[in-house]
């Protein structure tokens, strides 16, 4: 039985996301991967059928719809098989421009954010740093008040679309220590002293571009401010539960394509007179995995009613779905390319390939720990009665 919440118009709009991955990511995945890049009119393509808005007012180019859709179009991308350019598409709509939409001033959401939505300009979001990523608050770049400018300098790593992107939303300290100074700001890529220091080479996702970029004393106009001075932090902190519904749901669907093609390879594969599909041993292992799939499938969908529905319980639900879908991933697909024998080893195997980048899941958008630290803060408030 489908999931209550799917309704026609959810359906109709999966087939149409169907549509284009079928056409548009799948026959050019394996080229994408090899050649380490994904063409930059991707974006003006999926910008074009409304995918990189899906929450978005429809002022700007959005077509104000709520998580559930981001939900499918998610789960719709990942069977494109090329999970690097579903981030760079995702890195666009939901966690490089989603601050602008929910927090920029009308200015900056006509210039950089209906552009995005578009597909016309591509963005990336910089927030980690070489001293460190998950502690948002100590972040070290600095963007410094003269005149009508803020003056940028610092560097950010392991930036998504990093190298390809015509702005960064970018975050930056511009008050004292802590959380309260830190800032959001649109940074354009043409601005005097920003440089591409390196683009990084990953052991997977081949296709999303990741640098590393260098700021020297950047200039940007303080109208590109994205809200109001001090609150970065906290925009970051509310931005990232999109962030991690998309990776709970990215995680999950990969889960089931990855376990649908091994079991259809099990139903065929013969060994001492009988298909692999037969084996008691393995038999258990896959309803294992086959239940905790759905439980992962279960708590993520909670997480997207949750969020949906405003409810201040979605950040720790999502948090919960985020890390317990990069806990089950990691031994899902490990298993799955066992089961292949020989063949989960080569490269031309998908669930080979893609049992090289498990470990990623756990740090992307916060860490497993970081997971841990906000549900255990929700849950076990040090000092209650
Ligand atoms: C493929 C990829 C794409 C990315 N894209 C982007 C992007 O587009 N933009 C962006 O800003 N960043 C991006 N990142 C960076 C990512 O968000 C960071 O890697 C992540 O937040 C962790 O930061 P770190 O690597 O500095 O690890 P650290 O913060 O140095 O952590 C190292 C280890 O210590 C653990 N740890 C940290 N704090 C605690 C604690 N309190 N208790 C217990 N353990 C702890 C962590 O869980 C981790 O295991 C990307 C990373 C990858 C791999």
């Amino acid at each position: 039985m489908a999931f209550p919440h799917w309704s026609e118009e959810h359906e109709s709009f999966r087939a149409s996301v169907r549509r284009f991955v079928a056409d548009e990511i799948r026959p050019f995945a394996e080229k994408w991967q090899a050649e380490e890049g994904f063409p930059d009119d991707l974006f003006c393509k999926a910008g074009a059928l409304g995918l990189l808005g899906v929450r978005f007012d429809p002022k700007w180019g959005g077509s104000g719809l709520d998580y559930w859709y981001t939900v499918i179009l998610v789960e719709e991308l990942v069977r494109g098989r090329d999970i690097g350019c579903v981030v760079g598409l995702l890195v666009q709509c939901e966690m490089a421009t989603a601050v602008i939409h929910d927090h920029g001033s009308d200015a900056l959401r006509r210039e950089w954010l209906a552009p995005a939505i578009a597909g016309e300009r591509i963005a990336a979001l910089g927030v980690s740093e070489p001293g460190g990523g998950s502690d948002v608050a100590a972040l070290r770049t600095t963007a410094r008040a003269d005149g009508d400018d803020y003056v940028i300098r610092g560097s950010k790593i392991f930036i998504s679309n990093g190298a390809r992107a015509d702005f960064v939303t970018l975050a930056v300290r511009t008050g004292g220590p802590g959380p309260d100074g830190v800032s959001l700001v649109v940074c354009p890529t043409d601005a005097k002293g920003f440089q591409v220091s390196r683009r990084l080479r990953k052991v997977d996702l081949h296709s999303s571009d990741t640098a590393e970029l260098f700021f020297d004393d950047v200039r940007v106009p303080r109208r590109f401010l994205i809200g109001e001075e001090g609150r970065g932090f906290r925009y970051i902190m509310r931005a990232f539960q999109g962030e991690r519904l998309v990776l709970a749901v990215m995680m999950n669907a990969l889960c089931d394509d990855v376990l649908q093609e091994t079991l259809a390879y099990m139903a065929e594969r013969r060994a001492f007179g009988q298909p692999l599909a037969a084996m008691q041993a393995w038999r258990h292992r896959m309803a294992d995995w086959m239940t905790r799939l759905e439980a992962s499938r279960a708590l993520t969908y909670r997480a997207a009613e949750q969020l949906a529905d405003r409810d201040p319980r979605g950040d720790e639900t999502v948090s919960m779905a985020k890390l317990y879908g990069a806990e089950i991933i990691r031994g899902l697909v490990l298993d799955c390319a066992h089961a292949l024998g020989g063949y989960g080893f080569m490269e031309e195997n998908y669930v080979a390939r893609c049992s090289r980048g498990v470990q990623n899941w756990g740090i992307g958008a916060g860490t497993s720990e970081v997971m841990r630290e906000i549900i255990a803060k929700r849950r076990m408030p040090v000092g209650a009665a």
